[in-house]
């Protein structure tokens, strides 16, 4: 694509919006970088462009943008809905983003990775396959990003023909893909996001642009044990392959057989490794390492670099992260886990009894489902935050006089760590799996695990004096 001339208006100025304006001012388009932040709020991201040609219109977006302008490229925060946007689409303006133009303009294989759940952690793990294999001499390099990490369109100039990139792509970036990836994974489908996407038939619609633009030799991957992932499987151009504990017969993927990764390809079948030698906890992890190889398989990445990115991998920070172990009691950080649904996994994925912090700002998804999980599970609920009353009262209804399931509520995410620490015995995992977002007490996700980690390496340092 040659970009000299063209006049580009981003609208947001955050981490894509920023990576996307800084590359295409370098290619020599003319870009406006629009922000509904007041000029004062963007200090950072001005800084960041500093030097270059990119013009700033903050405070709101004017439609008047849209009269010089040749392509509209919103970032993945921003709903479709804006007035700028719809304008622009009446207008027969084209749309695109950081994704759609980094996929176009990147010269090696793409490998990329959406679906509800397992996105970072399966993109990760692929992306420690391609660094294996990249050290085999396979390719030069492999780079690993996308909604994760460092946005790749600002390292797009070091990328060759001959290294692989491994892609993690949100349904945000994906509702406006007219490209896709050579290897394509819809992880699972599950009700998410449906506060932007309106239908859930809209949220499928836009994952499904990973695979449909592919080309016959391209490959999509799918769940079999996720029926809305499985759906997609008819509908790819590409070849297809699978991931699950069992696979049919004829299909090329990763499944189990005799406790052990197995692959199945052009080459014929062929094990990875035993599945007790997997240092992630929990069926839904054992989904994204089956995911991951089912990927690298298609990629054509040779096994032992598949088996090399698997060993040793303990999960990625705030994914059921094992913090420490403290007077007997092991303490795990799942502060990603922001919907009841994803607490539900969190516990299935231990055998110990449980003592489950679950809160923060509730989405207006339901908690029965929670509830009943850790009366089944758990041994006590600390429900904190503002959705505390709803994780209490969920927990109330079903076990009024709480014989099976303590519960204490707490108002925030120190207080609840108190509370655990107090009822906690040897033999005991303590979970930090909210359940909902973090919003009510922090800025994100990160820096609630953060904390979190903080306040239990704390009463570690203090056993040890002691
Ligand atoms: P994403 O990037 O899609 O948000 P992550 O790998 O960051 O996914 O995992 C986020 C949370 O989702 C985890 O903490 C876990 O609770 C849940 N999760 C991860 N993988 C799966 C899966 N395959 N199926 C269901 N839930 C999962």
């Amino acid at each position: 694509m040659n970009w000299t001339g063209k006049r580009v208006v981003v609208i947001g100025a955050a981490r894509q919006g920023i990576a996307l304006s800084r590359y295409l001012a370098q290619q020599g388009a003319q870009v406006v970088l629009t922000d509904a932040r007041a000029a004062d709020e963007l200090a950072e991201a001005r800084a960041a462009l500093a030097g270059l040609p990119v013009r700033w219109e903050t405070g709101g977006h004017p439609l008047s943008l849209l009269d010089e302008a040749d392509l509209v490229c919103p970032s993945g925060g921003v709903p479709l809905t804006i007035p700028l946007v719809v304008e622009a689409r009446r207008r027969g303006i084209p749309l695109s983003n950081d994704s759609q133009v980094f996929v176009a303009a990147v010269p090696c294989p793409v490998v990329g990775i959406t679906g509800s759940a397992g996105k970072t952690t399966t993109t990760t793990l692929v992306g420690r396959m391609a660094d294996q294999a990249a050290k085999l001499g396979v390719y030069r390099q492999a780079f690993t990003g996308g909604n994760i990490g460092r946005p790749l369109l600002a390292v797009l100039d070091e990328i060759t023909p001959e290294d692989i990139t491994v892609v993690e792509f949100s349904s945000f970036q994906l509702e406006l893909m007219t490209v896709s990836p050579e290897v394509a994974a819809v992880l699972n489908i599950s009700p998410n996001h449906l506060d932007r996407h309106g239908t859930m038939d809209a949220y499928v619609a836009a994952k499904k642009n990973i695979f449909l633009h592919q080309r016959p030799t391209d490959a999509l991957i799918v769940g079999i044990e996720d029926p809305q992932s499985l759906r997609l499987a008819a509908e790819t151009p590409g070849r297809v392959f699978g991931f699950g504990r069992t696979i049919p017969d004829e299909m090329p993927g990763a499944f189990i057989r005799e406790e052990q990764i197995f692959l199945r390809g052009e080459s014929g079948e062929q094990a990875v490794m035993p599945i007790v030698g997997i240092s992630l906890r929990g069926g839904h992890n054992l989904l994204n390492v089956l995911a991951a190889c089912a990927l690298a398989e298609a990629a054509g990445l040779p096994v032992k670099a598949i088996r090399a990115g698997i060993e040793g991998f303990g999960g990625v920070e705030h994914r059921l992260e094992f913090v420490t172990e403290v007077d007997g009691v092991q303490w795990y950080n799942d502060s990603k886990a922001t919907s009841p649904g994803m607490t539900v996994t969190a516990m299935q994925a231990f055998s110990e009894p449980l003592i489950v912090l679950a809160g923060g700002r509730d989405k207006r998804l339901p908690w029965n489902g929670f509830a009943e999980q850790a009366r089944r599970q758990a041994r006590h609920v600390i429900a904190f935050g503002e959705a505390g009353d709803l994780v209490a009262g969920a927990v109330r209804k079903l076990d009024p006089s709480q014989d099976v399931l303590g519960l204490t509520r707490c108002a925030s995410l120190t207080e609840a760590v108190e509370a655990a620490a107090a009822l906690a015995q040897p033999g005991d995992v303590v979970l930090l799996a909210p359940g909902g977002t973090s919003f009510d007490e922090f800025t994100d996700f990160e820096a609630r695990g953060q904390r979190f980690k903080e306040l239990v390496l704390a009463l570690a340092a203090k056993e040890k004096k002691a």
